[in-house]
């Protein structure tokens, strides 16, 4: 192969952290790079955490991060995430950045690289969870900081997951995907794999014309109503996010025709739940996704500032929210609706 085609692909350079070099899940990955330059590092943040990367270049060729997550492993659920009536809301990630490029993503705000970091050590975190679940019931996002499906093919992680939480009735754990990634989940199942209850795919829908626009690299929502489709037809345990809304031109048609389009698709009465919720970020993150994407609608737009988040204010959002339940409410019960406000 030519030197410029493997510089010009995602993933064309692999840095290794020492201490993970020889785990079986960075010889897994290598293995579907076997012409990638692989770069041996002393630390993970001595490559992501330096000033002055360009994220916008990096989405389109990222490099792969392959390293041992020490520290804090399991964090409590920010205010600005959806807790879904639960008690004990946690998140965690075993992957920083995503395979996917959102405008509105807070990730650009979060993180300084958009390369992308495999933790390798998945069972450290399982070990933490296991403790906090000697404490409590817990529920926790895994899927927060990237797209756990999206990246299955890579690292088998939600697979992984499934196995933990099968024999965990007290932990309720939701995957959150815009991939088109349900096959890969039929495989499991047709080779044995029980997915319980308690483990929640979650799939976030957006209109076309925000999905064109905004949601770059990801599957159309087509393929996302197939995914979704295919996951309730499997059983699996399935909410709906319409998460961000986002105030485009004519937005309330725009998500009057996604959720009647949804619902004509998918079976209200095999979804768990539905989630939504108006755009909101940290006033921090805004500000540097504002220098990342200068020229974004999105990232232009003159939200409100309440109390360090950003969003079109609260007599707004009450709108939003308004509007979308009464059309949930034609095809979903209330107590299956949960609003962020
Ligand atoms: S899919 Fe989610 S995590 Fe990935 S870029 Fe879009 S908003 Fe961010």
């Amino acid at each position: 192969m030519a030197l410029e085609d493997i510089l010009s692909k995602p993933f064309s350079h692999i840095y290794i952290e020492e201490d993970a070099r020889n785990d079986d899940t960075t010889k897994a990955i290598l293995a579907h790079f076997p012409y990638a330059v692989q770069i041996p590092i002393r630390h993970y943040k001595d490559v992501f955490t330096p000033a002055g990367q360009n994220i916008v270049l990096q989405k389109k060729i990222p490099s792969l991060i392959l390293a041992k997550k020490a520290g804090r492993l399991v964090y409590k659920g920010a205010p600005v995430c959806q807790d879904f009536g639960n008690e004990w809301f946690y998140y965690t990630s075993s992957i920083m950045n995503c395979c996917y490029d959102c405008e509105y993503c807070y990730l650009q705000g979060m993180y300084p690289s958009a390369d992308i970091v495999i933790f390798t050590n998945i069972t450290d975190i399982f070990t933490e969870v296991d403790e906090l679940l000697k404490e409590h019931p817990v529920y926790l996002c895994i899927s927060y900081d990237t797209d756990l499906l999206g990246l299955e093919g890579l690292t088998g992680y939600v697979k992984k997951w499934i196995e933990f939480v099968s024999p965990r009735p007290n932990l309720l754990v939701e995957c959150r995907t815009k991939s088109a990634g349900s096959s890969i989940l039929k495989k499991y199942i047709d080779e044995g794999l029980k997915i319980p209850e308690n483990f929640i795919m979650a799939w976030t829908l957006s209109p076309d014309k925000i999905s064109a626009n905004y949601e770059h690299g990801t599957p159309s929502l087509s393929m996302r109503f197939n995914a979704l489709k295919e996951c309730t037809d499997l059983g699996i345990s399935t909410r709906i996010c319409f998460d961000p809304i986002l105030l485009v031109q004519d937005w309330e048609k725009n998500y009057e025709r996604l959720i009647d389009e949804t619902f004509s698709k998918i079976n209200p009465d095999k979804i768990r739940d539905v989630s939504c919720g108006a755009f909101r970020v940290s006033k921090g993150y805004l500000l540097k996704m504002r220098k990342r994407r200068p020229l974004s609608s999105v990232t232009r737009f003159p939200y409100m500032n309440e109390n360090g988040t950003c969003s079109y204010g609260s007599k707004k959002d009450a709108e939003i929210i308004e509007y979308m339940t009464k059309l949930l409410l034609r095809y979903i019960d209330k107590d299956k609706i949960f609003i962020w406000k």
